[in-house]
C-alpha cells in the first residue's frame, strides 16, 4: 500500500484523557481511533493487526475442531432471565425497546450457545462438539482506563464445548489449553497459566492466561524458574517463598494483563436452559459444557504493551500490518524514485506486504513515523543507498543496519 493513499495520518499527541500507552501508541500512528471511553474504531494499519491475530487464533481453533459460527449479539431478554445474568451480571448493557420489549448486548454468550446448540446435537452420537466465533462484545465496565485493553466494547473469540462426560471434557480442556499457549507465543507473547476458580460461572477449575506487564490490572504470583503463577487473590503462598511447583524459583508479585481463560462450566447452562440430549439407552442427559476466551483487542493491546519502545511500536513479523516499510528518502530525486517504485512493484508481485512511504516529506518525519508504526523491517531508499545499488535494511526491533542489493532484498 502506498502511504500516500493511507488516509489515516500520524499525530504527535494522544488525546488527553488517554492514559494507557497502548491507545497513545495506536491512536497517535493511526491504528485506531477513539469514540469514547472504552469505545475504539479500527483503521487500515490496526484492522490488519487485529485480523492477523484473529487468524491465528481461527487456525488454532480449527486445528482442535472447532467449528466457526457468528452468533447474534442483540439478544431476547428471556434466556439472561432464566439463568440470573439478567439481574445478577452487572456488565450487561440491558436495552429497552419503543415496543416495551427488552433486549440485552451480548456480554458473552452461553446464554444463546447452549440452547443453539441444542437445536441439533440431540444424541450422544453428536457429541463432543465445539462451536466458535470471533466478534464485539459489550460490558458496562465501569473504569474503562487501559485503553484497547478494556473495552466497553470489545473484540471476543469465545469457544463453547459440549461433552457426554466428565472424562471427555478433561480430554478437551487439556487440548485447547496447549492450542492457547500456541496463540499466544505465535503473537510474540509468552502467557504463564493460573489455576482459578471459576468466579461468577461455577465453583469448578479454571485457568487464566496471563503476561507479564505494568499495564495489566491482575496480580499474579509467579515463579522466577518455572512457568508456575497464581492469582495474588486466591495463591496460596506468599511473595519470596520458594516455588511450590519446581521447589527451585522463588516467588514474585507482579501485574499481568489476563489475555484468556478457560472455564469448567459443568451442566449449569443445559440445566438452565433446557438442553438436554438422549445416551446410548435413550435416558435424556445434561452435556458438560466448556467455555475459552481470548480478547482479541486485550491481546493486540497487551502485544503493543510488551513489544514497545520510547519510539513506538515493536510489532513481531506474525501480526505486524505489513512486513515491509519501504521508504523513500530523496522524493525529489526521480532516479531514486524509479528505484523505489520498482522495488514496490516487485515485493508486492512476490506476494510481500509492504507499507510504501512515497509521501513528499521530509526523511526525518519519515522515520519518526516508521519508527511509531513499529513494522518489522525497514527498506530505506535514497540518493546515496542507490549509487551503490543498494537498499538499507533496518531491523525495528534490534535497530541492525544492513546494506543489502536489491536481488538480496527480494530474497528475504
Ligand atoms: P477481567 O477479569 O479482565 O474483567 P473476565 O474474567 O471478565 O476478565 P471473561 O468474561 O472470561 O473475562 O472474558 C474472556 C476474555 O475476554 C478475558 O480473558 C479477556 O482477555 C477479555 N476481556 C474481558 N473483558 C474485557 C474488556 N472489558 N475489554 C477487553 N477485553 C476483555
Ligand atoms: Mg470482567
Amino acid at each position: 500500500m502506498r502511504q500516500s493513499h493511507l488516509f489515516t495520518k500520524t499525530r504527535r499527541e494522544a488525546p488527553k484523557d488517554e492514559v494507557a500507552k497502548n491507545a497513545q501508541l495506536l491512536i497517535r500512528a493511526g491504528f485506531v481511533h477513539k469514540e469514547m471511553a472504552g469505545v475504539y474504531s479500527y483503521l487500515p494499519l490496526g484492522l490488519r493487526t487485529l485480523t492477523k491475530i484473529e487468524t491465528i487464533i481461527r487456525e488454532e481453533m480449527d486445528g482442535i475442531g472447532g467449528q466457526e459460527i457468528q452468533m447474534a449479539t442483540l439478544h431476547p431478554s428471556e434466556p439472561w432471565k432464566k439463568t440470573g445474568a439478567w439481574d445478577n451480571v452487572v456488565v450487561l448493557f440491558k436495552i429497552q425497546s419503543r415496543t416495551e420489549k427488552e433486549y440485552a448486548l451480548g456480554q458473552s454468550e452461553e446464554e444463546i450457545v447452549a440452547p443453539l446448540v441444542g437445536d441439533y446435537a440431540l444424541s450422544y452420537k453428536d457429541l463432543p462438539l465445539s462451536v466458535y466465533q470471533i466478534g464485539q462484545k459489550y460490558r458496562d465496565e465501569l473504569r474503562a482506563k487501559s485503553g484497547i485493553m478494556r473495552g466497553r466494547e470489545f473484540g471476543m473469540k469465545d469457544m463453547y464445548s459440549f461433552h457426554i462426560d466428565q472424562e471427555d471434557f478433561d480430554r478437551f480442556y487439556a487440548i485447547a489449553k496447549e492450542a492457547y499457549l500456541r496463540i499466544f507465543s505465535r503473537c510474540g507473547l509468552t502467557a504463564r497459566v493460573t489455576e482459578a476458580s471459576g468466579g461468577a460461572f461455577t465453583e469448578k477449575l479454571s485457568y487464566e492466561f496471563m503476561v507479564l506487564t505494568d499495564a495489566g490490572e491482575d496480580d499474579i504470583l509467579y515463579c522466577s524458574d518455572c512457568t508456575h503463577c497464581a492469582n495474588v487473590e486466591v495463591a496460596t503462598q506468599k511473595e519470596g517463598d520458594v516455588c511450590g511447583k519446581c521447589s527451585k524459583g522463588t516467588l514474585a508479585i507482579a501485574k499481568a494483563s489476563e489475555v484468556g481463560n478457560v472455564f469448567d462450566l459443568g451442566q449449569k447452562y443445559p440445566r438452565e436452559l433446557g438442553y438436554s440430549y438422549k445416551d446410548k439407552d435413550g435416558n435424556e442427559q445434561l452435556p458438560i459444557m466448556g467455555c475459552y476466551g481470548i480478547g482479541t483487542t486485550r491481546l493486540m493491546g497487551t502485544i503493543v504493551e510488551t513489544l514497545s519502545d520510547d519510539k513506538g511500536m515493536i510489532w513481531p513479523e506474525s501480526v505486524a500490518p505489513f512486513t515491509f516499510h519501504l521508504i523513500s528518502m530523496s522524493s525529489n530525486d526521480a532516479e531514486a524514485v524509479a528505484f523505489a517504485d520498482a522495488l514496490y512493484a516487485d515485493l508486492t508481485k512476490k506476494g510481500a506486504t509492504v507499507l510504501y512511504d512515497d509521501r513528499d516529506m521530509r526523511a526525518g518525519e519519515k522515520l519518526n513515523d516508521s519508527d511509531l508504526m513499529g513494522i518489522p523491517t525497514r527498506l530505506i531508499v535514497g540518493k546515496e543507498t542507490i549509487k551503490s545499488g543498494e537498499v538499507e535494511v533496518v531491523s525495528r526491533a534490534s535497530g541492525e543496519v544492513k546494506k543489502m542489493t536489491r536481488e538480496a532484498v527480494l530474497a528475504l
